[in-house]
C-alpha cells in the first residue's frame, strides 16, 4: 500500500488538475461576434418593431430542435422558467408540488412563487428523486412534481412518469444543471409537460443570466408566455379560452439571447467531453472497497459533469476527501452541517424559521387544506446519502493523464482508508 501525501508520503499529483466552470471559461471569438452584432444592429430588445430577426427567437428555435418540443419560451433565468411552468401547468394557491430534497433552493422557491406548496420528499442513492418517497407524499392537493437533474444526473424518469401519469400531476423537469443530457435518449426537458432550462454563470452553457421553458402543450406554452411578460396577455387577441394572467418581467435580454446562441455550438461536444472523462475514470474504480458509486438511472445519457460515491459514513466522507485533496486532486463533500449550502433543503430557511412572514406562506392561503410541516430532518435519508458523499468535479479540459491521476488518486486513498 502506498504511504497518503496526507500522512507525509509523495502526492500523485503536484500539478494543478483544470477544474471549475464549464460554458464560460470557453468564451472566445463566436460568442464576442454574436454579442457585439446584437450591439452594432442596435437592437437589444426582442419585441423591438423593425421585422429584424431576433436572437431570443434563434434561440427558442434551437431549443424546439434540441428538446423536438412544439414551443419554446427565452427567459431571463432558469428560476423564471420554472415559475412559468408552474404557471403554465396551472399550479396555484391551495395545490401542492413535490421537490426534492437535494436541489437548488429556486426549485421551491419558484413553488412558492406560483402560491403553492412545495412538499419536500426524499433523494435516493442517484441523489435524484426517490419514486417511492415520492408516492408516499402525494395527497388529492399534489399537482406536479419537479424531477431535478443534479449535477447532470438525469432522474428515474420512468418510474417518476410512471405516478405521475397513475396520479394524473404534471411533471416539470428542471434540467438547469444537465442541459443537452438525455434519458434513455429522449433528451432531458422533453419527458414532462414541460422542460426548465438554465444558462447561469455556473451551468453547462451560459449568458450569465437566462433560462429556456419547452412543452408541447399549447395551454401550458400560452399561460407561460402571459406570466413571463405582464403586457403579453393584452397584445392583441388572449388566446381563446385560456383567462389572461397578470405576468411580470422574465424577458431575455437580446445580449444574453446572442451570448448562449455563441455558446450553444459548443454544448454537444462539452457533453462528449464530460462523458468520455468520467467513464475513463469511473472504470479504474470500480473494485474498491469501502466505496459505493453514485447510481445513474441512464450512465449514457447524463452530462457526466460530476464522478460521486459514498463512504460508510460522514467521518469517513470527510477524512477521504481530506486525503484526495492532499494527493492534488480536487474534491469536496456534499453535506456537512457547517456550511449553508442551499442546494440541500435543510437550510433553506425561510421553511424552517418561525419567523418568516406568514403573509407570504403559500401554506397560510385560505385555499390551502393541507397540513404541511417543514423540519430539519425531515428527510434524513437524503441527509445521509449527502452527508457521506465525495464528489469530483469533471471539467472538458481534462485530459488522459489527468483522468487517469484522478483514478490514480481515489484508488490510493479507497486503498489506505479499506
Ligand atoms: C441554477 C439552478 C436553478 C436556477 O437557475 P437560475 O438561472 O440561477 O435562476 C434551478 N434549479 C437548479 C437545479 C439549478 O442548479
Amino acid at each position: 500500500m502506498e504511504k497518503l501525501a496526507i500522512d507525509g508520503g509523495v502526492p500523485v499529483r503536484t500539478s494543478p488538475v483544470p477544474g471549475s466552470m464549464h460554458g464560460v471559461a470557453e468564451i472566445a471569438e463566436p460568442e464576442v461576434e454574436a454579442v457585439l452584432n446584437v450591439l452594432r444592429k442596435k437592437r437589444v430588445f426582442r419585441w423591438f418593431g423593425d421585422g429584424q430577426a431576433s436572437e431570443a427567437d434563434a434561440l427558442e428555435a434551437q431549443y424546439r430542435e434540441l428538446t423536438g418540443r412544439k414551443y419554446a419560451l427565452a427567459v431571463s433565468s432558469g428560476s423564471a422558467a420554472l415559475h412559468c411552468a408552474l404557471v403554465g401547468v396551472d399550479c396555484g394557491p391551495g395545490d401542492e408540488v413535490i421537490v426534492p430534497a437535494y436541489t437548488f433552493i429556486a426549485t421551491a422557491a419558484a413553488v412558492v412563487a406560483a402560491g403553492a406548496v412545495p412538499i419536500i420528499a426524499e433523494v435516493d442513492n442517484s441523489l435524484t428523486l426517490d419514486p417511492e418517497d415520492v408516492e408516499r407524499k402525494i395527497t388529492p392537493r399534489t399537482k406536479a412534481i419537479i424531477p431535478v437533474s443534479m449535477r447532470g444526473t438525469p432522474p428515474r424518469m420512468e418510474e417518476l412518469l410512471a405516478i405521475a401519469r397513475r396520479h394524473g400531476l404534471a411533471v416539470v423537469e428542471d434540467v438547469a444543471q444537465a442541459n443537452g443530457a438525455c434519458y434513455r435518449g429522449r433528451p432531458l426537458g422533453s419527458l414532462g409537460e414541460a422542460g426548465c432550462f438554465s444558462f447561469q454563470h455556473y451551468k453547462i452553457i451560459t449568458s450569465g443570466e437566462g433560462g429556456m421553458l419547452v412543452t408541447d402543450d399549447e395551454a401550458t406554452f400560452q399561460r407561460a408566455r402571459m406570466q413571463h411578460d405582464g403586457a403579453m396577455g393584452f397584445w392583441g387577441e388572449p388566446p381563446a379560452g385560456i383567462p389572461p394572467i397578470l405576468g411580470t418581467n422574465y424577458r431575455l435580454s437580446e445580449l444574453a439571447a446572442a451570448l448562449v446562441l455563441g455558446q450553444y455550438p459548443r454544448l454537444a461536444g462539452l457533453l462528449e467531453s464530460f462523458r468520455a472523462i468520467k467513464q475513463r475514470i469511473l472504470s479504474q474504480i470500480l473494485d474498491l472497497p469501502g466505496i459505493e458509486l453514485q447510481e445513474v438511472p441512464d450512465p449514457a445519457g447524463e452530462a457526466g459533469i460530476s464522478l460521486i460515491f459514498f463512504c460508510k459514513d460522514g467521518e469517513r466522507a470527510k477524512a477521504f476527501s481530506r486525503a484526495l485533496s492532499a494527493e492534488g486532486i480536487g474534491n469536496g463533500t456534499i453535506y456537512d452541517n457547517t456550511i449553508p449550502d442551499r442546494h440541500i433543503y435543510r437550510h433553506w430557511s425561510f421553511f424552517m424559521r418561525d419567523d418568516t412572514d406568514p403573509r407570504r406562506l403559500p401554506w397560510k392561503h385560505p385555499r390551502y387544506t393541507g397540513d404541511v410541516r417543514y423540519f430539519p430532518e425531515m428527510c434524513p435519508r437524503s441527509l445521509d446519502y449527502l452527508g457521506r458523499s465525495v464528489a469530483v468535479g469533471i471539467h472538458q479540459r481534462l485530459t488522459e493523464q489527468d483522468a487517469d491521476d484522478i483514478a490514480r488518486g481515489i484508488r490510493k486513498v479507497a486503498l489506505a482508508l479499506g
